[in-house]
């Protein structure tokens, strides 16, 4: 799925992150997915990193420290589905590879915090997805205690 909509060609930053922050139908359908296996988690959490940058990743498991992103295939450059818009390519260019460092740099820096990083591509699907953040919420809890997650202000 690619926002090809009312996406004005406004090449301002925050275009994007507007973008960002709504809930979109993959991550919602991942949230719904976590949440009926038990597990809790944050929206929308924010992280502020030594550097000075702020993240949100789109799920967070804070007392265990795992951030999960969705990535939209267009926005994120997906190796499958990432095309390189011809129209207004002097704009799209640097501003998805600006995507592109963004994320890297956040994930190197969260990473560096102690957060483990789950990226997930909106193409992947709702089982997938989940299973994969499942194995990594598994193998970071105390033993017996997976899905007895209770972080507070689990907001669906
Ligand atoms: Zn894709």
């Amino acid at each position: 799925m690619r926002p090809g909509g009312p996406e004005p060609l406004n090449p301002r930053r925050r275009n994007m992150q507007a973008n960002r922050r709504r809930d979109t139908g993959p991550e919602r359908a991942i949230r719904s997915a976590l949440h009926a296996a038990g597990l809790r988690y944050r929206c929308d959490y924010r992280i502020d990193l030594r550097s000075g940058h702020r993240v949100r990743p789109d799920i967070a498991f804070t007392r265990r420290r795992i951030a999960v992103f969705v990535d939209g295939c267009f926005w994120h450059s997906c190796p499958e589905h990432g095309s390189n818009p011809r129209t207004n390519s002097g704009y799209w260019g640097p501003k998805l590879a600006g995507n592109r460092e963004r994320d890297d740099r956040n994930t190197a820096e969260l990473r560096a915090a102690g957060w483990a990083v789950i990226r997930i591509w909106e193409h992947e699907s709702v089982a997938e997805a989940a299973e994969k953040i499942m194995n990594v919420v598994g193998r970071s809890s105390a033993p017996g205690s997976a899905g007895n997650v209770r972080d507070r202000n689990d907001d669906t």
